[in-house]
């Protein structure tokens, strides 16, 4: 069987960071890419934020060079999920695509991301990077002094709302209940928030326009005696509806919380299975950001480091 001291498990800006790290310390990591190579920066076009950029650069260039470093010391970046993998004893026993190769890993880095939740409509898909967004923090910018929708009632919603505020010139909240879930807290600043306007009882069924969004049609009081349709202008369609951690393939053996995402312990990438380590959004509720998955990809890498030398490799 063949057999590694450290497999990376994701290939978007955590793994290709852990990668660079494990291969300049000598780990010879080997990484799988999943379904997804490059993670989810290759869905969308300008990143503004990553340091290091001061005009930007295109995502899925971006990861491209993340890729380049990482092969560049020596990683070992490979197609392919894995689909199970058996941590109750080390080395831990790794499988791809279903069987198709094994693989015996002295330390696991997990970084497998988190994906967002889409209503499921297919005009989502057509519009996406294209005015439908599922990160105010990452394409706000793009939207000021515009009109835009933020759909979901929880505290990720209301704080999404209440960013976009002080960028576009006005924000739909689109609320399925006649409630918002969200904290109390977050609740007064959104009705306190004057350029926030809350509708209550809507679904969206669609969104139009030509070159990107336009509009969202809705429907208030779907399914009663109210029900009435409503069109409105918005030129961004935000998602705020949660997330969903990819973490399937454990099967239930690291701890998680109660929204699914990687708990990690002590300030480190440690997982509550010794010579596991998560990095990235897969261990993140919180901040979801290139630059942190990278840094958690980077301390996921150092604390292998130290785990792999306490253990006699
Ligand atoms: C549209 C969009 C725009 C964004 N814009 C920005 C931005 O401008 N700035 C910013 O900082 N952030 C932005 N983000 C957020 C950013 O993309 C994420 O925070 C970041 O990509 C998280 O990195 P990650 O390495 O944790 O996971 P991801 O990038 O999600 O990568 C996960 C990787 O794991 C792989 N994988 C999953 N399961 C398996 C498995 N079982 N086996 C093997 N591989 C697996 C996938 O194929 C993928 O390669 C944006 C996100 C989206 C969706």
């Amino acid at each position: 069987m063949e057999t590694a001291k450290c497999l990376i498990i994701g290939s978007g800006p955590a793994g290709y960071t852990a990668a660079i790290y494990a291969s300049r310390a000598n780990l010879a990591p080997i990484l799988y890419e999943g379904t997804q190579p490059g993670g989810q920066l290759t869905i969308t076009t300008e990143i503004e934020n990553f340091p290091g950029y001061p005009d930007g650069i295109d995502g899925f260039e971006m990861m491209d060079q993340l890729r380049r470093q990482a092969k560049r010391f020596g990683t070992d970046i490979r197609q392919g999920m894995i689909t199970s993998i058996d941590l109750s004893k080390r080395p831990f026993i790794a499988t791809i695509d279903d069987g198709a190769a094994i693989i015996a890993a002295d330390s696991v880095i997990i970084a497998t991301g988190a994906s967002a939740r889409y209503l499921g409509l297919d005009d989502e898909t057509r519009f996406r990077g294209r005015g439908v967004s599922a990160c105010a923090t990452c394409d706000g910018f793009f939207y000021r002094g515009k009109t835009v929708a933020v759909v979901g009632g929880g505290d990720t919603a209301c704080e999404e709302a209440t960013y976009l505020s002080n960028l576009a010139a006005k924000v739909y909240m689109i609320v399925r209940k006649d409630h918002l879930r969200a904290s109390k807290v977050m609740q007064e600043r959104v009705f306190g928030t004057p350029n926030i306007e809350v509708l209550f009882n809507t679904n969206t069924v669609g969104l139009f326009g030509t070159d990107g969004v336009e509009g969202a049609h809705l429907v208030r009081h779907k399914g009663t005696p109210q029900e009435e349709p409503l069109d409105i202008a918005i030129d961004g369609f935000f998602l705020a509806i949660g997330h969903k951690p990819n973490t399937e393939f454990l099967n239930g053996q690291v701890e998680l919380d109660n929204a699914g995402y990687i708990v990690t312990r002590d300030g480190s990438q440690a997982t509550s299975v010794d010579g596991v380590f998560a990095a990235g959004d897969v261990a993140d509720p919180v901040y979801r950001q290139a630059i942190t998955a990278a840094g958690m990809g980077c301390k996921a890498a150092l604390d292998v480091e130290k785990f792999l030398l306490a253990n006699g490799h």
